[in-house]
């Protein structure tokens, strides 16, 4: 399996191509909560390196004492739409994830570095098994955008887990790309309250796939081992982990 921002040395091209941006002010023109404890941030920046779907940006946030904390978001927007697209769960006691979800508005602005990440992107030319895990829908919220502007969407296999329907982000949207929705807190249709199995990732698998695998450290682990169970080879699995990110001070 490969790691989010193993950088070594033979890597191969794609890391070379991957584009990187550095700091910019980035203001905020839209803010909405599509599901409780998510707020979707749709940001204006000046100066935009383009992104590949699976990157991500960081967002760093400056106290009136100076004391700075930054972490890390996935671009939800495809690299083709004017503003970046960011979708944040609100932690309990988060020092970043509250105050992006309840004090940021329009006409703010925030301080941004990206889009950073070379590995795992989905550049549209290639097939792929998309699986994730609550928040972690994000980056491949981006790679289905994606393809649809270049008409690819047979290109991608989705699954995603949530806890509760009401609580996946961009459901309507996972679900119209024929998205397996698997809920592990209420049943789902006929379907009894349960996690993801290989059993659900069989009919999505096929020879010749890049698995893409986002989510909480546990999830990112237990869809791992799935696709390993199922034969995928350790070197077609990319894994990000959305688990704590930031440095602060
Ligand atoms: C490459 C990458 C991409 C990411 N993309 C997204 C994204 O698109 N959307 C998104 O909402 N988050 C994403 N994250 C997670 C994000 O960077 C932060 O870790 C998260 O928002 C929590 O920050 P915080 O400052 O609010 O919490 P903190 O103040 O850092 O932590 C509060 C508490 O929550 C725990 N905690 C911290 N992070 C997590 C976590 N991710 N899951 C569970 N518990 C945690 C801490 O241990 C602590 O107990 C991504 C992380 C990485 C590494």
């Amino acid at each position: 399996m490969t790691e989010t921002g193993g950088a070594r040395a033979g890597m191969g091209p794609r890391l070379r191509r991957a584009p990187a941006g550095g700091w910019r002010t980035a203001t905020v023109r839209e803010v909405d909560r599509p599901t409780p404890r998510t707020v979707r941030l749709r940001l204006e920046v000046p100066d935009r390196v383009d992104h590949l779907a699976g990157q991500h940006y960081v967002v760093r946030l400056t106290a009136e004492d100076g004391y700075r904390a930054q972490r890390s978001y996935s671009l939800a927007s495809s690299p083709g739409d004017p503003l970046v697209e960011l979708l944040v769960e609100r932690l309990d006691d988060g020092e970043v994830s509250g105050y992006l979800a309840d004090v940021v508005e329009p006409g703010d602005t925030l301080e941004v570095r990206g889009p950073i990440g070379g590995w795992f992107v989905w550049e549209g030319d290639e097939p792929a098994l998309l699986v994730g895990g609550g928040t972690g829908v994000v980056p491949f919220v981006a790679m289905l955008r994606t393809a649809r502007e270049l008409g690819r969407e047979d290109l991608l296999r989705v699954a995603v887990s949530t806890r509760t329907a009401a609580e996946l982000p961009y459901a309507d949207e996972l679900r119209a790309a024929g998205a397996l929705v698997v809920t592990t807190r209420e049943r789902s249709g006929i379907r009894p309250a349960g996690r993801l199995t290989a059993v659900d990732l069989v009919p999505l698998w096929e020879p010749g796939q890049t698995a893409f695998v986002c989510g909480s450290a546990s999830f990112a682990e237990a869809a791992s081992q799935l696709l390993v169970g199922l034969g995928v080879p350790a070197p077609d699995i990319r894994v990000e982990r959305f688990g704590p990110s930031g440095t602060s001070g």
